[in-house]
């Protein structure tokens, strides 16, 4: 109770930043990445007059050498407000390779334990094919989560040849009752691992896969223009320009809590797609 007293005191949109570690054994590049304070990252950046020097913030950064459990300790707060009647959206954001499935499900994807789901009842979603499943442990939670990531539609881009070209969204629904009241508290966790963020080269990308990009750099901008419209308290909230913020309009906005955290990868050549993630961040928060 007092954290999300003194999460609303903060508002309800945070953004965070995660830089990826160097892959080991990759000779060493020189990172872009300056400087790491704080919640303050500060990025080189070519011009014509030589380097200039950009900085950003946030309200955390976690370094390359941070790990999974310091992360998820972070969060446990904002994912045990769930349990107190908050809807919760958690984004991970970034250039395919940056990480973001790493931070929703890493060190390693959990595939070894991986089941076919027996139960499932379907219900009335939004989302046609979507189901919902009533779950009675982690084990159940991570294999739905592995049938998802199944059916997740992989193309083969120039840049990684299983990158996912789709968002993909777990929603955990908890339904509890309040003790002493004896009312029910009903909140939802939406964890939703987005498409790659990088801008396709026309002339690598054609026909379908092309089509397939603008549409996802075009659901990303309108995902972008409804939390930047929530975090100035604009009156008109664009939630209707995609499907994605449609489905999740009911946990965007109002008493909701979102946490956008952005990934970014720390090589040099990957500078382009990291200024483009950290000025989509810078916009949003
Ligand atoms: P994305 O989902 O953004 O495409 P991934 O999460 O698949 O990226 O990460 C790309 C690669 O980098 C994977 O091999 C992953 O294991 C590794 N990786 C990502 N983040 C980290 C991290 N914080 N520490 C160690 N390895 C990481
Ligand atoms: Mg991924």
């Amino acid at each position: 109770k007092l954290y999300n007293e003194v999460q609303d005191l903060k508002g309800s949109i945070r953004v965070y930043c995660r830089i990826r570690p160097f892959f080991p054994g990759q000779p060493n590049q020189l990172s872009a990445v300056e400087n790491i304070e704080d919640g303050t990252i500060t990025v080189s950046i070519p011009s014509r007059n030589g380097k200039g020097q950009r900085s950003f913030n946030f309200n955390k950064v976690f370094g390359p050498s941070a790990t999974q459990a310091e992360v998820f300790l972070d969060m446990q707060p904002l994912i045990r407000s769930v349990l107190d009647g908050y809807n919760v959206c958690i984004f991970a954001y970034g250039q395919t390779g940056s990480g973001k499935t790493y931070t929703m499900t890493g060190p390693k994807e959990i595939t070894e334990k991986s089941q076919e789901i027996h139960s499932s009842s379907h219900k009335g979603l939004s989302v046609p094919d979507a189901s919902l499943v009533p779950v009675s442990s982690t084990i159940d939670v991570i294999e739905l989560m592995n049938l998802g990531h199944r059916n997740r539609a992989v193309g083969a881009t120039a840049l990684n040849d299983r990158s996912s070209r789709s968002h993909s969204c777990l929603t955990v629904h908890v339904q509890g009752r309040d003790l002493a009241s004896g009312a029910t508290i009903r909140g939802c966790m939406h964890l939703v691992d987005l498409a790659g963020s990088e801008r396709v080269d026309k002339s690598e990308a054609t026909g379908d896969r092309l089509k397939e990009a603008q549409h996802i750099n075009k659901s990303l901008s309108a995902l972008g223009d409804v939390i930047a419209s929530l975090a100035h308290k604009n009156s008109h909230i664009p939630y209707r320009n995609s499907k994605l913020t449609q489905l999740l309009q009911d946990s965007l906005g109002g008493q909701a809590k979102t946490l956008m955290f952005v990934h970014i990868s720390p090589e040099s050549d990957a500078i382009g797609e990291t200024i483009s993630t950290l000025k989509f961040a810078e916009r949003v928060a």
